[in-house]
């Protein structure tokens, strides 16, 4: 077994990260798929016990996650859109312990808190024992790196209005997505004022659709809206076609859950 150091405080965290290189440590529930016996052997940080990494709170500019929040606290986050995503991620025992911030900073095609917060305009605030900066999720999703001695601190968003996510996959427990969709509407004046949609579970990384994002603009929020989804929109995408689906059942279902979430937003805005 290597080194262990469970800090109290941020601080410390980053002064040990920046000086020691060891690996972060949240939940640890992806971390131990595929260990070896080598692995245990690595210096480990736990960043379990840092207040300054917990919570969901209200700021001037929107929301932020603590990035050492767990799935069990996003169960009750104020955005229906992550509330959605805890539901179905793993299974009540992974929930307590795995966190959104792991599920981002490991980078794999099913994490389902990706594509939630991706159509909430999601940035992330990154940390080391010398700077701060800001990241877009989508540019860390398109491959940005982190640097050694950075730390995924929090995950910020923008004002949220009306967002939903929904998954697919083989079962309804423990599932891993064989797609996932998350939408975000801004409506005002009966209108889409602004539209964030995002697939995930079958690309390699989430994305956005800006095609379909532009389409829904200034269009009548009515349930009506989700005939405006079509193959079209997601035929640049690069599908995954494996073990798990095939790459044109992905597009179907993709279709079907973004048109069932447009339906379900807009007629709870009209509620
Ligand atoms: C049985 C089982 C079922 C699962 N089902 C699902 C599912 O349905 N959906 C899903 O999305 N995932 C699922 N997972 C994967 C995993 O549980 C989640 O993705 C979880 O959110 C990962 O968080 P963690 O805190 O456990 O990450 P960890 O395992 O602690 O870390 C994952 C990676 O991220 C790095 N890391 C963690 N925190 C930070 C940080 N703050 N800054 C920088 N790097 C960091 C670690 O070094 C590591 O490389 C499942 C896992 C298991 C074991």
């Amino acid at each position: 077994m290597g080194r262990y150091w469970r800090p109290a405080n941020l601080p410390e965290a980053l002064r040990i990260l920046g000086a020691e290189r060891p690996r972060i440590l949240a939940g640890g529930t992806r971390l131990v798929r595929g260990a070896t016996p080598a692995d245990w052997d690595a210096d480990m940080l736990d960043i379990s016990g840092i207040p300054a990494l917990q919570g969901i709170t209200a700021t001037a500019a929107g929301w932020r996650i603590g990035a050492a929040t767990s799935w069990t606290a996003l169960l009750g986050a104020p955005i229906a859109a992550l509330r959605q995503a805890a539901a179905t991620v793993a299974s009540p025992q992974v929930r307590h312990q795995a966190t959104i911030g792991g599920n981002i900073a490991a980078r794999f095609a099913s994490a389902d808190g990706a594509p939630a917060l991706l159509a909430l305009d999601a940035t992330l605030e990154l940390a080391s024992s010398t700077a701060g900066r800001s990241l877009a999720l989508a540019a860390f999703l398109a491959g940005a790196p982190l640097a050694p001695d950075e730390l995924l601190v929090a995950i910020n968003l923008p004002p949220v209005a009306h967002s939903g996510f929904a998954k697919h996959g083989s079962r309804h427990a423990v599932n891993v997505a064989e797609v996932t969709a998350a939408v975000h509407l801004d409506i005002a004046g009966g209108r889409i004022r602004a539209a964030g949609l995002a697939l995930g579970g079958c690309l390699q990384a989430a994305q956005r659709l800006p095609g379909l994002e532009a389409a829904l603009a200034g269009q009548p929020a009515t349930p009506a809206l989700g005939a405006a989804v079509d193959a079209s929109y997601l035929a640049h995408l690069p599908l995954l076609d494996d073990f798990r689906a095939p790459a044109a059942y992905r597009q179907q279902v993709a279709i079907t859950l973004l048109r069932r979430l447009l339906a379900t937003l807009t007629a709870e805005a009209a509620a």
